[in-house]
């Protein structure tokens, strides 16, 4: 028996091969209160961590709609960009990049497995002056492809929209599912927020699935690239929208706490710290995290989960990045690695 799912509605639009169960385990750490970890890493071998979960919804939306050319928008490095041109291609839908022109030159990371994925028309790069307006700049070049009798859809960058976000409820699901198969209850839970979006779909999904559970739930949102204000907005537009899908009304069980990283915390900035923590985690935990977004996350979440000790909880760090990302950061990682 499944003790928590989604009404069909819902259910119906969210592809299962994609929106996969991920195992959990313990994190060998000094606090006496058990921490926990999600291997969200381990949904795909080369697509970031949740993104596939946010696609689980996207691509079956994208496919009903008979879309064959999806544009995309992101900077050089996106994970989005990378993951979505795999997933896109899979599928037979032609991926069209509008790509931040990258202060780096070097071909490497993300941006080189872009370029691997993507034929030279496919990929349009923008000056950095003519950011602002990528989105016209992407509508007026997929004119063109309509023109050719192509059916065209734009997405937003990160692909922050309530399609995605339905995919992205599945976590929420997944986790509770964990909790049965180990006997454990989570009371916090750490997510990190790039766009906001797969954190977003983790409340709401807890939200409608414990609607009648008792006992306190807190869903700690470490800000890589949003802002409280921000993040609290959105929370809001999406909650209504799947109020609106579906209109069980779902309770406010779930507190919402915000951490900002302490690690070089400006998003996309990186340090000497940064890769040394990088090299810590892993030789630690035996865990290859991104520096972008995991290692912040992870640093902060642990000196958080330190800081709650008193209240004797047990808490799952959601890992939701991948080995992968470490890839555009192969100089500085072995600086840290062979100095330690
Ligand atoms: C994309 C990404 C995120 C952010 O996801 P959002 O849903 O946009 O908040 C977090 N971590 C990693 C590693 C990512 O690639």
């Amino acid at each position: 028996m499944i003790p928590h799912s989604f009404p069909q509605a819902i259910e119906d639009q969210i592809d299962r091969t994609l929106a996969k169960p991920t195992r959990i385990h313990k994190i060998p750490c000094k606090s006496s209160s058990p921490l926990w970890v999600k291997r969200e890493d381990e949904l795909s071998s080369g697509i970031s961590g949740g993104k596939l979960r946010k696609y689980a919804s996207l691509i079956p939306y994208l496919k009903k709609n008979e879309i064959n050319t999806v544009g995309m928008v992101g900077g050089p490095n996106s994970n989005n960009l990378v993951g979505l041109a795999q997933l896109l291609r899979e599928n037979g839908i032609r991926p069209v990049a509008f790509v931040r022109e990258a202060a780096d030159k070097q071909l490497r990371g993300n941006a080189l497995l872009l370029q691997m994925l993507l034929h030279e028309t496919e990929l349009q790069f923008i000056q950095r002056s003519e950011w602002n307006s990528v989105e016209a700049i992407a509508r007026k070049s997929l004119q063109t492809y309509e023109e050719r009798r192509f059916h065209t859809h734009l997405l937003t960058e990160g692909c922050f929209s309530f399609q995605a976000m339905i995919g992205t409820l599945s976590l929420a699901e997944d986790i509770l599912r964990n909790e049965q198969d180990v006997g454990q209850t989570f009371n916090r839970i750490y997510m990190d927020c790039g766009t906001g979006l797969s954190a977003i779909g983790l409340i709401l999904g807890l939200e409608h699935l414990l609607k009648h559970a008792l006992g306190k739930r807190e869903v700690v949102v470490t800000l890589i690239a949003e802002t409280e204000s921000g993040f609290a907005a959105k929370l809001q537009e999406m909650r209504e929208r799947l109020e609106d899908t579906c209109p069980q009304s779902s309770d406010r069980n779930i507190t919402v706490r915000f951490l900002k990283p302490h690690l070089s915390p400006r998003f996309g900035s990186i340090n000497k710290a940064l890769f040394e923590e990088c090299v810590e985690i892993a030789r630690n935990t035996g865990l290859i995290m991104d520096p972008t977004y995991s290692v912040k996350h992870y640093a902060t979440a642990l000196r958080d989960h330190a800081e709650c000790e008193h209240r004797r909880e047990t808490a799952l760090f959601v890992f939701n990045g991948s080995a992968l990302g470490t890839s555009g950061f192969q100089d500085m990682l072995a600086r840290s690695a062979s100095s330690r």
